[in-house]
């Protein structure tokens, strides 16, 4: 099944998303995540999107749509993936409508109030997991748990950083919900609960038109 999960930055669609994937066996696929591991290899593409990133705009749709395409087209992507992250605005919805169909398109959906709350309390290691303070605390304040280094706040998790991407995701992403609303294949999911209780909610519109 080839799956999308939207929701605002801090919804926890990126948590879910990998629920999904590890229970289904399909790929978890991140454009933020791809982005972020060529920054810290600082590779020749994470040289060009560094300033995009590091800001909180988005990257040029020329970039991430290439990025998308060579992922999407290894042999482990042909039965299904979970997708996180793409499309973001108009430009690559059209894009990828034209490489391959999706089958559900999940929102979760969250307040910007709840969704600030909650990114102001997230912290990152550079091995890639991230932590919040409330609902998913280190063991020792500041530690990862897995790799022993320092947890920092991440630059796009800066206030300002946070605005322009909730700014973005309303102006840029919400209207192409509409077009996945037309096929029939928009479910909207409640964030505003923990994690297990939204990923029951995924669950169950998994099931029902598995
Ligand atoms: P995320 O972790 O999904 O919020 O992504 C982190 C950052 O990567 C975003 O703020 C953008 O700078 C960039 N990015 C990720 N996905 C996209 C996309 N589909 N289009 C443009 N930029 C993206």
């Amino acid at each position: 099944m080839k799956i999308i999960i939207f929701g605002p930055q801090g919804s926890g669609k990126g948590t879910q998303a990998e629920l999904i994937a590890r229970r289904h066996k399909w790929p978890y696929i991140s454009t933020g995540d791809i982005f972020r591991y060529h920054l810290k290899n600082n590779t020749a593409l994470g040289q060009k999107i560094s300033s995009y990133v590091n800001s909180g705009k988005l990257v040029p749709d020329l970039l991430v749509n290439q990025v998308v395409q060579d992922r999407i087209n290894q042999p482990d992507c042909a039965l299904g993936f979970v997708l996180d992250g793409y499309p973001r605005n108009l430009a690559q919805l059209n894009f990828l409508n034209q490489i391959t169909k999706i089958d559900l398109a999940m929102v979760i959906n969250l307040s910007d109030e709840t969704a600030i709350r909650r990114l102001a309390q997230r912290l990152a290691c550079k091995c890639g997991l991230s932590y919040h303070l409330t609902f998913n605390p280190p063991k020792q304040a500041g530690v990862c748990d897995k790799c022993g280094g320092e947890l920092f706040r991440r630059d796009d998790d800066q206030p300002d950083a946070i605005k322009q991407r909730l700014e973005i995701y309303h102006q840029e992403t919400e209207p192409i919900y509409s077009d996945y609303k037309k096929d029939g294949v928009l479910h909207v999911i409640d964030g505003d609960k923990p994690i297990e209780e939204v990923y029951k909610q995924v669950d169950e519109v998994i099931s029902s038109i598995k």
